[in-house]
């Protein structure tokens, strides 16, 4: 039978649930890397007395992209977090990529893991980090993988429920993509509403420090976030940003976060939230925009290569076959995207004219080259 101590000790545990269910949203802040005592101590103290965070967040360990950068203070930062929990009473919440990790995060009473991008990737070790935590309670945040792979992030939360851990969220960071936009990393919020789709009961948080790369554009990110009915954040905080050892460019200091909060959620939303709202949407159309234009260009060039088989072969440019072919299909998909009929093919048939019109460039060039090599010969 457990103690009235124990019983206690247990009700107080932290619980992702309770707190969605108490607070309708889960906030985790604090620096990217715990850099010292007393960097952990000033962002907890200002956040306790904030009172809107929940879990305070500091990496032990840093995944560096490149070596020789900061990796991270390891067990030493674990007995800060454990020291500032026991002052501020904020509960704390570090990342881990192995098994060491875990049993050293265990022990020093950490109250949430979570997992980071560049883990998420690698089945082996989530598989070996979500054995370790079997059979303890304690809630698992899962990242999005660095590639906008939904099968691999849905993998991962899938191994740790597997294992048993009863509170398993995910953490929606941004991707790497081809192309470089203002973003670190793109958000690509398609992949995180397929997530939900596929997991309704997976709560999901933005980590819009990460996405945004940047302190000025973290609030329109998190702004977004809110509109895809995001279920809480995680926002880096750290109490002199500029002298931060890793990611100074993209953390908030404490009043800079408490502002933020209330902009999203105990304000009407201001004249320039709603701007800067309508400018991250519109970045998101300039990149789609650039995605269709270097598709376009493909097809263009796929149609060229087609132009030269069609003639060698003697084939008729327009194959009526193949173009019904082609409407049927490509309707089809449109429809189950809830695009209209229409739309789609006007939009088609105009590509479909041009790629004609390239294969009957291509074919009236190759047939002029030939017929100047048959006279050369002559
Ligand atoms: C972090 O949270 O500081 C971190 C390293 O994040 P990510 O795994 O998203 O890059
Ligand atoms: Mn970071």
């Amino acid at each position: 039978m457990r103690t009235d101590v124990e019983v206690e000790a247990v009700a107080q545990k932290p619980s992702i649930s309770n707190i969605l269910k108490k607070s309708g949203k889960l906030i985790i802040a604090g620096p990217c890397a715990a850099e010292s005592q007393e960097q952990l101590l000033a962002t907890a103290t200002a956040l306790a007395a904030d009172g809107k965070t929940h879990f305070l967040r500091a990496g032990a360990w840093k995944p560096r992209t490149k070596p020789g950068n900061f990796q991270g203070m390891g067990v030493e930062a674990l007995k800060w977090l454990r020291d500032t929990k026991i002052v501020t009473g904020l509960p704390v919440a570090t990342e881990v990529a192995s098994e060491r990790h875990v049993y050293e995060a265990l022990k020093y009473g950490i109250d949430l893991l979570w997992i980071g991008a560049r883990t998420v990737s690698n089945p082996f070790v989530i598989q070996e980090i979500a054995e370790a935590i079997r059979g303890v309670d304690i809630p698992v945040l899962v990242k999005n993988p660095l590639s906008p792979d939904v099968d691999l992030w849905e993998g991962a939360i899938t191994r740790f429920s597997k294992a048993g851990v009863k509170e398993v969220g995910a953490i929606h960071r941004g991707f790497s993509w081809l192309k470089k936009s203002k973003f670190r990393n793109e958000p690509l919020w398609e992949i995180p509403d397929e997530l939900k789709n596929r997991m309704p009961h997976i709560p999901i948080i933005c980590d819009p420090s990460h996405i945004a790369g940047n302190s000025n554009l973290v609030q329109i990110i998190a702004q977004r976030a809110m509109k895809n009915s995001t279920n809480g954040l995680m926002v880096e905080v750290h109490p002199n940003p500029k002298d931060a050892l890793s990611d100074s460019k993209q953390q908030l200091t404490p009043i800079e976060f408490n502002g933020l909060l209330n902009n999203l959620f105990y304000k009407e939303q201001s004249e320039q939230s709603i701007i800067n709202m309508l400018n991250e949407l519109r970045s998101e159309v300039d990149t789609i925009d650039e995605l269709l234009i270097w598709a376009l260009a493909n097809r263009m060039k796929i149609s060229e290569e087609i132009a030269g088989i069609k003639s060698k072969g003697s084939l008729d440019i327009l194959q009526d076959n193949r173009w019904n072919e082609v409407v049927l299909h490509v309707t089809k998909t449109a429809l189950s995207k809830g695009l209209s009929e229409k739309f789609i093919q006007n939009i088609f048939n105009r590509i479909h004219k041009e790629s004609c019109s390239v294969q009957k460039k291509h074919s009236d060039k190759a047939l002029k080259k030939s017929s100047k090599e048959s006279n050369f010969i002559k």
